[in-house]
């Protein structure tokens, strides 16, 4: 097992660990060169460590800063953010005149547009009755001041919710592309749970949604009482291996099977004649085809709905990023979706792919091609 000379725990300061996923080099994913700009681009190592003290699993280290071109926000995720903020107000969280305060994600999504919609004040400089954490705390590189920060943020009495993949879902389904540069946090129930017990708060209640394999919503306060469903959530977790370092080196085998079984089933298309496109150059999908080591002559483009991503390629190689309207006057037989929760959406927005005859292939993480539905 590889250690990492020098890491520290982002979390409990420990400093031993083990590296249970190294991805070796690749560019960071939120860097999408222009298609003039030569290659190669700068690459950074890509390791999860796991630290032995808390259980926390962990970026080792980070790429250079970038500049972010923000994605278009599916709607799989719009549509899971009404249900999180509905099951908070049934949960008598989200009062009018209570004060809110937010934690976002430096990638643009927020709640709080939905929350003062719903009467909610901003906490402009207070403690707040609810601090919402919508994929913010993964964004920290310094895991122990951010759970601080937050606390510190609550109001006596005070909710802290957090919504986040877990690495329940991550191992459970080898969901090894979730590794990310800027992502330094890869948190389960369990071990969320522990440190926030260092902070004095408590995981109170969990559920989890389908949304990217398994989403949690989590609320946490000082004086936690989990009921039933959420003590099976957290243990559901444990029984997955999220803290045992023999378990998490499951996502290298995955990652190493699951990038030579797309390139080889990329090299057969291309035997049989068949061109293969893909869509969505989201941040998962850029350590799929960096692992992959795919280029343009394998997967001849990317389609991406977002205006700032066109005119610009893939990161660490030379596919180009299209508009939607190009991948479909490309005419590709096979379109590979790099995230399969968006097959409802991109069928019904792109319907153009199936129309000539082509057809979605959901990564799935495995590949699985998807039949057309049939006309009524
Ligand atoms: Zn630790």
């Amino acid at each position: 097992m590889v250690d990492a000379v020098g890491m520290r725990c982002r979390s409990c300061r420990g400093d031993a660990g083990d590296v249970v996923l190294d991805l070796g080099r690749q560019p960071a994913w939120d860097r999408m060169p222009w298609r003039d700009e030569p290659l190669p681009d700068p690459d950074f190592l890509l390791r999860m460590w796991c630290c032995r003290s808390c259980g926390l699993s962990q970026l080792c280290s980070d790429a250079d800063a970038s500049d972010e071109l923000f994605g278009v926000e599916p709607r799989s995720v719009a549509e899971q953010s009404d249900r999180s903020i509905a099951r908070l107000d049934a949960e008598g969280l989200v009062l009018p005149g209570a004060t809110v305060a937010e934690f976002g994600s430096p990638h643009g999504e927020s709640w709080l547009g939905r929350l003062s919609d719903a009467g909610m004040v901003t906490a402009a400089g207070r403690t707040a009755d609810l601090v919402v954490d919508f994929y913010g705390l993964l964004h920290d590189a310094d895991q122990d001041a951010a759970l601080r920060a937050r606390t510190a943020s609550l109001a006596p009495g005070g909710t802290l919710a957090v919504q986040m993949l877990t690495l329940g879902t991550v191992l459970s389904l080898r969901q090894w592309f979730d590794l990310r540069h800027g992502h330094y946090a890869y948190w389960s129930l369990p071990t969320l749970d522990a440190a926030l017990r260092r902070h004095g708060l408590g995981v109170h209640r969990a559920w989890r949604y389908p949304l990217s394999g398994g989403t949690i919503l989590l609320t946490a306060n000082r004086d936690p009482r989990p009921d039933a469903a959420t003590l099976r959530l957290i243990d559901e977790e444990r029984t997955v291996g999220v803290d045992d370092v023999g378990a998490l080196c499951a996502l290298q085998g995955a990652a190493e099977s699951n990038a030579a079984a797309l390139r080889g089933w990329l090299v057969s298309e291309r035997e049989a004649g068949r061109t293969v496109a893909a869509y969505g150059a989201a941040s998962r999908s850029v350590p799929v085809v960096s692992h992959a080591g795919l280029d343009s002559g394998l997967l001849s483009v990317v389609g991406d709905a977002s205006p700032a991503k066109q005119g610009r390629r893939m990161p660490g190689t030379d596919i180009p990023i299209v508009t939607p309207g190009e991948l479909v006057d490309s005419r590709p037989d096979r379109v590979l979706l790099f995230l399969p929760e968006l097959a409802d959406e991109v069928r019904e927005t792109v319907p153009g792919i199936e129309a000539a005859g082509g057809r979605w292939v959901l990564l799935d993480p495995s590949l699985r091609v998807l039949e057309p539905a049939l006309m009524l």
